[in-house]
């Protein structure tokens, strides 16, 4: 029986448990793949304080893990496909891994984030890993020297925007509408990039292109109504994040987006069930604050560990 399992691996989960066990608490980590979660692919982070030159994704995922890796948090590998109550009242928890048997905690800290949103457009599908991607850091290299499009008005558009427009010929930035959510700072750059076209209003009707791939993109301006195309042999869709929280109990509130609902300490509605990162319902995800509620939902635990315990 652990004390507390955390469940991912992103700056939330790995900030977790190295709160949790420098408290004394017998702690796991469950990681499905490489710890670091999405700034793996992320080129650059210009805005997590004490790096004032920015620092590359992967190299700021292996500070994480070298942070973690001198304490006695156990590694499980995997997926988890359930986390379910020992008690109608809550915990203990049974930790169902898609592989090897089942762990169990008085406390669970979900820190799973979440995951690129597909866009919907006819065509996605078809040409996803021929054209389609959602990750620039991953496939940008593919397209040097050749025109791609970027489709999406936050943060992650325009900073994958900027990425791409150093390495591929042009970039067709497109958005559905004037305005971009992503921060000024960014707007700043992608407006100076001479190799990025700004489309604005406009949205993506399909995905076209042969058996060698995407080559082109018919889009419609949605306020005049015109129609139009856009030559790019790629597109990366970054047009927002889904939770990944189907694993936890019911009883445990989500918003209508499927978020995880909780308090300013990191408590879901399920006593024992804590939340971090990404995947909560909140307004700034930046890994500033993924990290600050990742020792909140630790400091948290450790209060409901030692409450269970009296
Ligand atoms: P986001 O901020 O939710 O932005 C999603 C964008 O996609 C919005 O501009 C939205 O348009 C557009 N969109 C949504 N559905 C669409 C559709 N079906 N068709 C066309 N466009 C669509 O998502 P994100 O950029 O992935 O960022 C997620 C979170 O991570 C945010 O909180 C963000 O600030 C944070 N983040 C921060 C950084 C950083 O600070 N360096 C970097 C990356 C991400 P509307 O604007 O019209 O809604």
């Amino acid at each position: 029986m652990y004390d507390a399992v955390v469940i991912g691996a992103g700056p939330a989960g790995i900030t977790a448990a190295l709160y949790l066990v420098r408290s004394g608490l017998r702690t796991a980590l469950v990681e499905s793949s490489a710890p670091g979660g999405q700034i793996l692919s992320t080129a650059e982070i210009e805005n997590y304080p004490g790096f004032p030159k920015s620092v590359k994704g992967w190299e700021l995922a292996d500070l994480f893990e070298a942070h973690l890796a001198p304490y006695p948090v156990d590694r499980l590998r995997g997926e988890v496909s359930a986390v379910e109550p020992t008690s109608g009242e809550g915990g203990p928890f049974r930790i169902i891994l898609a592989e090897g048997a089942p762990v169990e905690a008085k406390a669970v800290v979900a820190c799973t984030g979440a995951r690129h949103r597909k866009l919907g457009a006819p065509g996605e599908d078809t040409y996803a890993g021929m054209g389609v991607s959602y990750c620039a850091v991953c496939d940008g290299n593919f397209y040097r020297g050749r025109r791609v499009a970027v489709v999406g008005g936050g943060n992650s558009a325009l900073e994958e925007a900027l990425y791409l427009s150093r390495i591929v010929d042009r970039v067709s930035l497109i958005h559905r509408r004037s305005a971009f959510r992503g921060s000024m700072v960014y707007q700043e750059k992608v407006r100076a990039a001479e190799n990025i076209d700004i489309v604005t209003d406009t949205v993506i009707d399909e995905i076209r292109g042969s058996k060698a791939g995407m080559d082109s993109l018919a889009v419609r301006n949605i306020v005049t109504g015109e129609l139009g195309t856009i030559a790019a042999e790629g597109l990366f869709v970054y047009v927002g994040m889904d939770p990944v929280s189907a694993y936890l109990p019911a009883a445990v509130e989500k918003d209508s987006a499927g978020f995880i609902n909780t308090d300013a300490e990191m408590r879901t509605s399920l006593p024992g069930i804590f939340a971090a990162g990404d995947i909560r319902s909140k307004h700034c995800r930046q890994v500033s604050t993924a990290v600050g509620d990742g020792a909140t939902a630790a400091m948290s635990v450790l209060a409901y560990v030692e409450q269970t315990n009296a």
